[in-house]
C-alpha cells in the first residue's frame, strides 16, 4: 500500500471512531488504540505534508489563531423564533396556519436548546465554513474553533446534497461546564455564570487550542440550501444523522397541537435529565413546501413557533449568610436554604454573588425567598416575598471581618468582591495558592492532594509552596492517612515536579490573572524569570495580549519582597525558570516586526512547522490577509479569494522557498 492510500485509511478510520464515540457514544476500540492511530497519521502527515488536508482527524486539536474574525452574509438567513407561553398561543399559531396552508399539518417537536447558533456550510461533503449567527444578516466567520468541536464531522458519511448549511446550536454539556469552573476557581479565576454564554464566548476565542480543550457539543436541526431533495423537516433530521451530523434524538413527528403539548409538558420535567440546558420547545411545520408557503415575517418564520418552559422557580426560607473565602482571597457569600426540592434536586445553599446583589434585592435572614435554577448550577435567589416579612427584621450587614482569619475586610473600587487581606495568615488563602502550585495543569505533583495540602499548612509544616521542597518523608509520615510508601509518593512527586517547563512554573506560581495562556506569552516573550521580573508596565502591555489589567498584576506580584524570596528559593532548589536550552536554540529575532499570512500546501515543510517557525523568529502569524500583512507565503493550491486580496493590497507573495531562505535555510 502506497503512503497516500495509508494516510487515507488512518483518516477513514479516526473519522468512523470518532464518530463513534462522541456522535454515537458508543466507541469501539479504546481511548488508547485511538491515540496510537492518531500518533501515526500525525507522523505520516508530518513526514508527508504534500497529502495535507484541511479537514484531518489530526487538526482537530486546533492551534490556528484568529485575531480578526471576518464578517460573513448569509447566503440564507438566520431568523429568530417567534415566542408562545401557553396552550392558548399554540392553538391561536395552529389556526393562522392552517388558514394559510392546504392539507394536513403534521408538526416536528424538538427541543429549544440553550447555547449558541451556529451555521455551518459543506460542499461536496467537506466542511468549508462555520459562521455565527450575528444579526441574522451577517456573522463572523469561527471556522478554525468550531472544526475542534468533535461532533462536528469535517468530512460526511453517505450520499449528501454537493452543497448545503446546516444550522444548530453549540453548547456546554453541564458536567464539563462544571469541571471548566473548578479548574477556573483553581486558577484563581471567576467561575463562568453559565453554560450558554460561555458557550458562546468559547466560539470567540482567538486561539483555536484553547476552544479544542473546552467540552463543547454541536447539535444541529435545520438544513437549509437549494435542490437538496428532502421533503419534511423530520427527513432533514434523520438525513442529517445518516450523513454524520448530531441531530437530537429528542425529536418527535406529531398530527396536532394536543401532542405538542403533550411532548411539552413530558419535557419539561424530563429535561432535568438531560446532559445541557435547554429552555423550551421548538414547533416545526413538518412539510417543507407548507413551510415555503407560509414563509417569514421580518424577523421569524411563521412555520415555526418555540415554546418557552417557565424558569423553575421554588420558596423557601433563607436561615443564614455565610461567606466563602478563595485562595486570592476573595469573599463569596452563600445563602444557607430549608432545603427545598427543586428541578430534581435538593436545594440547601444558594449563591448571593456579593454585597451589591444583596442589598439591590435587600435580602435578609429570616425571609421567605424565590429560588430559580437557571443555566447555572448553583442556584440562585431572584427575590424576596416581601409580604412574609417579620416585622422585626433587620437588614444585612456585610461580613466586616474574614470568617477564616478575623482580618477586617476590604473592597477595592470598582470591584463586587470583598477581599480578605491577610494574604499570610489565612488558611483557606495560603492552602489554597499550594493547592493551585501542585494542580495538574500546574506543576502536575502526584502523590499530593489538596486535603494534605491543608493539612500540612494546619500542621505548621509548610507555609508556602517553596517549603514544598525542604518536606521530607519523615515530617509526613506521622500525618493522619499517611504510611511509608504513599509518604514516599509524595516525596518523589515532589522532587519530580522539578522537570516541569518554566511556562507551568509561571503558571503555578498564581499570579492574579495570569493563567496558562498568559503564562505561555509572558515565557515566549521574556524567556526569564528574571526578565519578567524587571519588565517595566509599559513594556509589558506591548506584549501581545497584555493589557493593562494583567501587567500591573504581574508587577505587583514581583515587586512584593515575601514573592521575590520564594522565586529564590524555588532556584535554589533547581525549579525551571528559564525557557529550555533547547527551545530557546531555535528562538530568533530574524522576523521581528513582520506579520504573515501561509496559505496553501507547502513541501519542505508543514503548515503548522512554517507557522511555528514564523513565530520562533519572532514573527506573527495572521489568519486573514490585511494591510498590516507584510508576506504571504503561499504553497501550491492558495485559495483564490486570498490571491484577489493579495493582489488588491499590493501584499508581496513569497514562496516556500523564498521564506525558508529569510532563515537561512
Ligand atoms: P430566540 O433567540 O429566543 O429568538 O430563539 C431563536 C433561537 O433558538 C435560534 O436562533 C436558535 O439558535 C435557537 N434554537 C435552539 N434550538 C432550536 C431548534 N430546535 N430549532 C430552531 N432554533 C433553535
Ligand atoms: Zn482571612
Amino acid at each position: 500500500m502506497d503512503i497516500k492510500q495509508q494516510i487515507n485509511q488512518l483518516r477513514e478510520a479516526l473519522r468512523e471512531h470518532n464518530y463513534n464515540y462522541y456522535v454515537l457514544d458508543k466507541p469501539t476500540i479504546s481511548d488508547y488504540e485511538f491515540d496510537v492511530k492518531l500518533k501515526e497519521l500525525q507522523g505520516l502527515e508530518n513526514k508527508y505534508p504534500e497529502f495535507y488536508d484541511a479537514n484531518s482527524p489530526t487538526l482537530r486539536v486546533g492551534g490556528e489563531i484568529t485575531k480578526n474574525f471576518e464578517t460573513i452574509v448569509h447566503d440564507h438567513r438566520m431568523y429568530s423564533l417567534d415566542n408562545s407561553y401557553s396552550k392558548e398561543d399554540l392553538l391561536d399559531w395552529e389556526t393562522r396556519v392552517k388558514k394559510l396552508v392546504d392539507g394536513d399539518v403534521q408538526y416536528t417537536c424538538e427541543l429549544k436548546y440553550d447555547g449558541a447558533s451556529i451555521s455551518l456550510t459543506y460542499e461536496n461533503g467537506e466542511l468549508i465554513r462555520a459562521v455565527t449567527r450575528g444579526d441574522g444578516i451577517q456573522g463572523d466567520n469561527v471556522t478554525n474553533n468550531i472544526k475542534t468541536i468533535p461532533t462536528v464531522p469535517l468530512k460526511l458519511k453517505g450520499e449528501y446534497p454537493p452543497k448545503f448549511d446546516i444550522r444548530g446550536e453549540i453548547v456546554l454539556p453541564h458536567d464539563g461546564f462544571l469541571k471548566m469552573n473548578e479548574e477556573r476557581i483553581a486558577a484563581g479565576e471567576e467561575p463562568y455564570a453559565n453554560p450558554r454564554n460561555t458557550a458562546s464566548g468559547s466560539l470567540k476565542l482567538q486561539d483555536s487550542a484553547e476552544v479544542a480543550r473546552r467540552p463543547l457539543d454541536c447539535l444541529l436541526y435545520n438544513i437549509t440550501g437549494n435542490n437538496l431533495g428532502l421533503e419534511t423537516q423530520y427527513e432533514s433530521l434523520e438525513k442529517a444523522r445518516a450523513w454524520g451530523f448530531k441531530a437530537p434524538q429528542e425529536s418527535k413527528l406529531v398530527n396536532s397541537i394536543e401532542e405538542v403539548l403533550a411532548y411539552v409538558n413530558y419535557w419539561d420535567i424530563e429535561r432535568h435529565n438531560l446532559p445541557y440546558e435547554t429552555d423550551g420547545v421548538v414547533i416545526k411545520v413538518n412539510g417543507l413546501q407548507q413551510q415555503e408557503e407560509l414563509g417569514f415575517t421580518s424577523k421569524a418564520p411563521r412555520w415555526a413557533m418555540a415554546y418557552k418552559f417557565k424558569a423553575e422557580q421554588v420558596v423557601t426560607q433563607l436561615n443564614e449568610i455565610t461567606y466563602q473565602v478563595g485562595r486570592t482571597g476573595a469573599i463569596t457569600p452563600v445563602a444557607n436554604l430549608t432545603p427545598v426540592q427543586l428541578a430534581g434536586t435538593v436545594v440547601k445553599r444558594a449563591s448571593l454573588h456579593n454585597a451589591d446583589q444583596i442589598a439591590k434585592l435587600d435580602i435578609r435572614v429570616g425571609d421567605e425567598v424565590y429560588v430559580e435554577k437557571g443555566g447555572e448550577i448553583i442556584p440562585k435567589i431572584v427575590g424576596v416575598n416581601l409580604e412574609k416579612r417579620a416585622e422585626n427584621s433587620i437588614a444585612t450587614e456585610y461580613a466586616s471581618d474574614c470568617p477564616e482569619c478575623g482580618a477586617p475586610l476590604e473592597r477595592k473600587d470598582g470591584e463586587a468582591q470583598h477581599y480578605c487581606p491577610n494574604y499570610n495568615g489565612c488558611l483557606p488563602q495560603i492552602a489554597g495558592r499550594i493547592q493551585h502550585y501542585i494542580s495538574r495543569k500546574a506543576m502536575d505533583i502526584e502523590g499530593l492532594g489538596g486535603e494534605t495540602v491543608t493539612l500540612l499548612v494546619k500542621e505548621g509544616l509548610i507555609k508556602n509552596y517553596a517549603d514544598l521542597y525542604m518536606l521530607t518523608k519523615d515530617d509526613v509520615i506521622p500525618l493522619e492517612r499517611m504510611a511509608e510508601k504513599s509518604a514516599e509518593n509524595l516525596v518523589n512527586g515532589i522532587e519530580k515536579s522539578k522537570e516541569i517547563p518554566f511556562e507551568r512554573v509561571l503558571f503555578a506560581l498564581g499570579v492574579r490573572y495570569v493563567g496558562e495562556t498568559v503564562a505561555k506569552k509572558l515565557v515566549k516573550h521574556y524567556k526569564t524569570i528574571d526578565a519578567i521580573m524587571t519588565a517595566t508596565q509599559e513594556d509589558l502591555v506591548n506584549v501581545d495580549e497584555i493589557g493593562i489589567k494583567i501587567a500591573e498584576s504581574v508587577q505587583e506580584f514581583f515587586s512584593d519582597q515575601d514573592n521575590q524570596e520564594l522565586i529564590s528559593r524555588l532556584k535554589v532548589y533547581g525549579i525551571q525558570l528559564e525557557m529550555s536550552a533547547e527551545k530557546l536554540a531555535n528562538q530568533t529575532e530574524t522576523l521581528k516586526g513582520l506579520t504573515f499570512v501561509v496559505s496553501g500546501v507547502f513541501y519542505r515543510v508543514s503548515r503548522n512547522e512554517l507557522k511555528k517557525m514564523i513565530e520562533d523568529n519572532g514573527g506573527k502569524v495572521s489568519s486573514s490577509i490585511s494591510s498590516k500583512t507584510t508576506y504571504i507565503v503561499a504553497g501550491d493550491k492558495m485559495g483564490p479569494s486570498k490571491l484577489e486580496k493579495a493582489n488588491k493590497l499590493e501584499i508581496e507573495i513569497i514562496n516556500e522557498d523564498t521564506f525558508l531562505a529569510k532563515l537561512g535555510m
